[in-house]
């Protein structure tokens, strides 16, 4: 039986951003993680973990929706924390990363389901997040800035 969920599986074409899809970005969904639906679990480096946080800093996400959402998995909102001065917010807005083939977008919630519930994304987003450019390089903020106003 198809899944009836809204959201997308990982590496599938995330079509809620066809803006993306116009300029020729057309990135791949990762980590829209819900209940029911099963993902992968496992390990991942603590350097992966530490970087993927510097894309959830408000300076380096898209913005989505003006409240936060909650994790898709129950446990309801993630509280606001503070790193580098600035509050995060899980659940707000979303994240792109650039790899070698593919843009891929997240939600900011992909830490928390990682961090909390043991998710494992696919290899090649931890290897664009590793390898890519960093959050804050001349390409991610030229990324962002045209899909902040495209
Ligand atoms: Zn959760």
């Amino acid at each position: 039986m198809a899944q009836r969920n809204r959201l997308p599986e990982d590496m599938a074409l995330y079509a809620a951003a066809p803006d993306e899809a116009v300029l020729g970005l057309a990135p791949l969904a990762i980590g829209f993680l819900r209940r029911n639906a099963p993902f992968p679990t496992g390990k991942t480096p603590a350097l992966f973990r530490a970087r993927l946080l510097d894309f959830c800093l408000p300076a380096h996400t898209l913005p989505t929706r003006a409240s936060a959402e909650a994790c898709g998995l129950g446990c309801g909102r993630v509280p606001p924390f503070l790193l580098h001065e600035q509050t995060i917010h899980l659940g707000l807005g979303e994240i792109r990363v650039i790899g070698g083939d593919d843009i891929f977008a997240a939600p900011t919630l992909i830490y928390h389901y990682i961090t909390e519930h043991n998710y494992r994304p696919p290899d090649p987003f931890i290897h664009a997040v590793l390898n890519g450019p960093a959050p804050g390089s001349p390409e991610h903020r030229a990324l962002l800035h045209t899909l902040r106003t495209g």
